[in-house]
């Protein structure tokens, strides 16, 4: 999971002045959600990508940050001992070990006092490693990958860039790549959305390995649904069109410093509305430089996943 809090806006003690100032650098590669930010809202973007804006840990991300952390150490131990229970028994431990990676995570349980929430969402998280088992069968599995970093350049100079929870290879060669998903699943008409994730990762994967992924397979844990998708070269050539169209939009607002809002419904769920022009905030000065006004292509049109 990525972070886009180390801005450093100095509210502790004033620290030397020469390591006062992260400075603030053009976009070098891309994401799935990075990508997924700028086809939601250009702004957002640039809040979480340029100006590193600090953001608030939620809990259902932080729950989704948990249920993962188990799902992969539960690899550790042998397959017999895959089981529900052992899988149970690593989240009080898996929980303290993100609270030290992580010591912001603690302030989502701060006015919890008698620990009632936290025992309410260490349960949720439970109940979510437990439905993976009505899911999938670990002790039949055996991956060749978890939580891989994986990164591969395109013809064109891009660099795409991401961490896939799971690769499994088959012994024919065959290679599928899941992804662990707390939400529940998307109504059929969002499962494109859903899979450009997936797409990237594939498109990735070939470009690194040369081979094109069996499968994609999305686990939605918060539903108990499997999406699965088995994509052929024209899929990830699409996705490849799309993104460098993407990358090309970025590269033009990052050089006019023209990042529109688009508001959603997803608003909600944003930090930055206290510095968004659609709810009455003013943006943070730019930070990088500017081309000369006039030059602006606008590519900021709307932008779906595929
Ligand atoms: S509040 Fe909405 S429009 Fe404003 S930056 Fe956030 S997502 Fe974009």
């Amino acid at each position: 999971m990525e972070t886009s809090t180390d801005g450093g806006d100095g509210t502790g003690a004033a620290p030397p002045v020469e390591t006062a100032v992260v400075a603030a650098v053009p976009p070098a590669s891309l994401s799935p959600s990075r990508a997924g930010d700028f086809m939601q809202c250009p702004l957002l973007y640039r809040f979480r990508v340029i100006d590193k804006l600090p953001e608030k840990p939620s809990e259902a991300a932080t729950r989704g940050t948990l249920v993962h952390a188990v799902l992969e150490r539960l690899f550790d131990a042998p397959a017999a001992e895959r089981t529900a229970p052992r899988a149970k028994s690593l989240v009080p431990g898996q929980w303290d070990r993100l609270r030290e990676s992580r010591p912001e995570v603690v302030e989502l349980f701060s006015d919890d006092p008698d620990g009632e929430r936290l025992t309410r969402w260490l349960g949720e998280a439970e109940r979510l490693v437990e439905r993976w088992f009505t899911l999938e069968d670990p002790t039949r599995l055996e991956p060749a990958e978890r939580e891989l970093f994986v990164e591969a350049q395109l013809d064109s100079g891009l660099k795409l860039r991401g961490i896939i929870d799971r690769v499994d290879v088959a012994p024919t060669g065959e290679v599928r790549i899941v992804d662990y998903k707390t939400g529940k699943a998307p109504r059929p008409e969002y499962a494109e959305g859903a899979l450009f994730q997936m797409k990237f990762y594939a498109l990735v994967v070939w470009r690194l390995k040369q081979v094109v992924p069996r499968r994609l397979q999305l686990v939605y844990l918060g539903s108990g649904d499997v999406l699965t998708y088995d994509p052929v070269v024209a899929d990830l050539e699409r996705v490849e069109r799309k993104l460098l169209a993407l990358w090309e939009a970025i590269r033009e607002a990052t050089e006019t410093g023209d990042w529109r809002p688009r508001p959603t419904k997803l608003c909600g769920w944003c930090d930055h509305q206290a510095v968004c022009p659609e709810f009455g905030g003013t943006p943070p000065p730019y930070p990088l430089p500017v081309r000369s006004p006039g030059s602006a292509a606008g590519a900021q049109g709307r932008m779906g996943p595929d």
